[in-house]
C-alpha cells in the first residue's frame, strides 16, 4: 500500500526535472497554511499529491480553473474551516468524493456524464455537504492511528482503486473496492448521505442552480449503468432519494448549459487518457473550439491560424491562451505578449494564462515579471508542483543556487519527505547565492521540517 520514496523521485525525475531545478519562492510563507496547525488540510494535498505522483489526475488548466471556478462559487454558501480546494481525477468510473482539509476530487468521467452543469454542480454540492457537515473527521483519526504518510496512502489508495475501472475487469475492481471501503469503514452512513443531500440542496438554490437536476442525475446514473455506479455505492442511496432532492428543490430553474462547461467538458474529451462518453458541444464557439484542440492534436498548423480567427481572445481566457500559445510557436513572442497582458488584465489570476504569459516574458527578457507571475500562483495554489519547474529554470539562469536548493525541499515536504526537505535548506543555508532576507525563513523552515521528520518516525 505504502509506495517507496524512490517511486516518488524515480517519478519525478522521469519528467525530465531534476531535483536542483527546483525553486519556490518565499513569498508570504504558504508552509504556514500547509504545514502549521491544519492536519486535515494536510492529508486533503498529501492525498492530491499522491494521486499526482500516480499521474491519476488531468491537471490541465482549462479543466481545474473551469471547475474551482464552479466549486468555489457553490463553497461560499457551505464554508467550512479549512476552505475547499477541487481537483479532477482522470478515470471513467462515475465518481467523486471528499477527503481531509475540504479537498473534493471529482472524476473526469463523471463530469463527462453529466448533462449540464446544474448536474455537476449537484455532485459537488453534495460533496460540500460532507465537508460542510465535518463528516471527513474519521480520515483524520486514521492519520494518528497509522501516521502521516500511510494515511495519505490509504486515502490516494482508495481513490486509485475507486478509478481503477476496465471493462474486463469492472465487476471485480468493484466487489473489490467495496470491500475495501467497507474493511476501512470509510463509507458514509446513510444519515450522512441524507445530511450532504440537504446541505447541497440549500447550495443549490442560493447560488441559483436548479435542484432537481441532481435527482435527475442520480436517477439516469441507475437506468444507464449495467452495474451500480461507484458513486452510489460509496455514498449510499437514501430511500427515495430523488423524491426526497425534489420535494426540497420546490422552486425550478431552466437548467444551465454555459459557455465555460461546454469549453471544459471539450477539454476533458481531449485530454483525457480515457475513451469518455462522447461530447459535442452545442454551442459554435465551443464546437470551434472543439476543432482546434483537434486540429493542435494532429498539429496541423496549416488549419491552426485560419481556425483560431474565429476564436476572439476577447471573448475568454482558453482563447487568449491559444493565440498567446500560437504566436510563440510562430517565433513572435512580442504579439504574444500583447495578447496574454491584456487577457492577464481582464482574467487576472486565470490558471489558464499563467504558464503561456510567463514563458513569454522570459522569451522577452522580463524575468522579474515572470518570477511574480509564478510566485502568485504558487502561492495560491502551493500544492501545484506543475508551477516548479519552470520557476526552477528561471532560478537556473540566474545562478540563483541557494533559492533553487529552497524550492527542491520545499518540493520535498509536498511529497512528505521532510528529511530530505531539511537537508536540501541544510545545504541552502551554506550556499553564498542565498540571499540575506531568506536566510531567517530558511532556519524557520529547517526547524519545522525537523520537527515533521521527527513526527513522521514517531
Ligand atoms: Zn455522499
Amino acid at each position: 500500500m505504502h509506495k517507496p520514496l524512490a517511486f516518488f523521485i524515480a517519478a519525478f525525475a522521469a519528467c525530465g526535472i531534476s531535483a536542483a531545478d527546483l525553486e519556490l519562492p518565499d513569498l508570504g510563507n504558504p508552509e504556514k497554511r500547509i504545514f502549521i496547525g491544519d492536519k486535515a488540510r494536510n492529508i486533503g494535498m498529501g492525498v492530491e499529491g499522491q494521486l499526482r505522483q500516480r499521474g491519476e489526475l488531468l491537471e490541465q488548466p482549462e479543466i481545474t480553473q473551469y471547475l474551482r471556478e464552479l466549486g468555489n462559487r457553490l463553497a461560499a454558501y457551505a464554508p467550512a474551516p479549512s476552505g475547499y480546494h477541487f481537483f479532477v481525477i482522470d478515470s471513467p468510473a462515475i465518481n467523486a468524493f471528499a477527503t481531509s482539509g475540504g479537498y473534493i476530487g471529482i472524476n473526469s468521467g463523471l463530469i463527462a456524464m453529466t448533462d449540464n452543469e446544474d448536474q455537476l454542480a449537484g455532485v459537488i454540492a453534495h460533496e460540500i455537504g460532507h465537508v460542510n457537515q465535518s463528516h471527513i473527521a474519521r480520515s483524520i483519526a486514521n492519520a494518528e492511528k497509522y501516521g502521516w504518510m500511510q494515511a495519505i496512502s490509504l486515502l490516494a489508495g482508495i481513490a486509485v482503486s475507486v478509478a481503477a475501472d476496465s471493462a474486463s475487469g469492472a465487476q471485480a475492481t468493484i466487489a473489490g473496492t467495496q470491500a475495501y471501503i467497507q474493511e476501512k469503514k470509510l463509507e458514509y452512513s446513510r444519515a450522512h448521505e441524507q445530511q450532504a443531500d440537504d446541505v447541497a440542496v440549500k447550495v443549490l438554490q442560493k447560488a441559483g442552480y436548479d435542484a432537481t437536476q441532481m435527482a435527475t442525475f442520480f436517477e439516469k446514473l441507475m437506468i444507464n449503468g449495467s452495474h451500480p455506479p461507484e458513486f452510489l455505492m460509496t455514498h449510499p442511496l437514501p430511500e427515495n432519494r430523488a423524491d426526497r432532492q425534489r420535494s426540497k428543490a420546490q422552486k425550478h430553474t431552466a437548467a444551465r448549459n454555459p459557455l465555460d462547461y461546454q469549453l471544459a467538458k471539450t477539454a476533458i474529451q481531449r485530454y483525457s487518457r480515457h475513451k469518455l462518453r462522447d461530447y459535442r458541444p452545442d454551442n459554435a464557439f465551443a464546437e470551434q473550439y472543439r476543432q482546434v484542440l483537434e486540429a493542435q492534436r494532429r498539429n496541423d498548423q496549416a488549419v491552426l491560424p485560419t481556425m483560431l480567427a474565429a476564436l476572439p481572445p476577447e471573448k475568454h481566457p482558453l482563447f487568449a491562451r491559444l493565440h498567446g500559445e500560437q504566436a510563440l510557436l510562430n517565433g513572435d513572442p512580442v504579439q504574444a505578449e500583447a495578447v496574454l497582458e491584456n487577457a492577464w488584465k481582464r482574467w487576472k489570476n486565470n490558471e489558464n494564462l499563467i504558464m503561456p504569459y510567463a514563458r513569454t516574458l522570459i522569451a522577452n527578457g522580463k524575468a522579474a515579471e515572470a518570477e511574480k507571475l509564478l510566485q502568485g500562483q504558487i502561492a495560491r495554489d502551493p500544492g501545484a508542483v506543475q508551477y516548479y519547474d519552470l520557476y526552477g529554470d528561471l532560478l537556473e539562469r540566474q545562478r540563483r543556487r541557494g533559492e533553487q536548493l529552497l524550492l527542491t525541499a520545499k518540493y520535498y515536504a509536498l511529497i512528505g519527505d521532510y528529511k530530505l526537505a531539511a537537508e536540501q535548506v541544510g545545504r541552502a543555508l551554506k550556499d553564498p547565492t542565498l540571499p540575506a532576507n531568506e536566510r531567517q525563513k530558511a532556519r524557520t523552515l529547517q526547524k519545522r521540517y525537523e520537527l515533521l521528520q521527527e513526527q513522521d518516525e514517531k
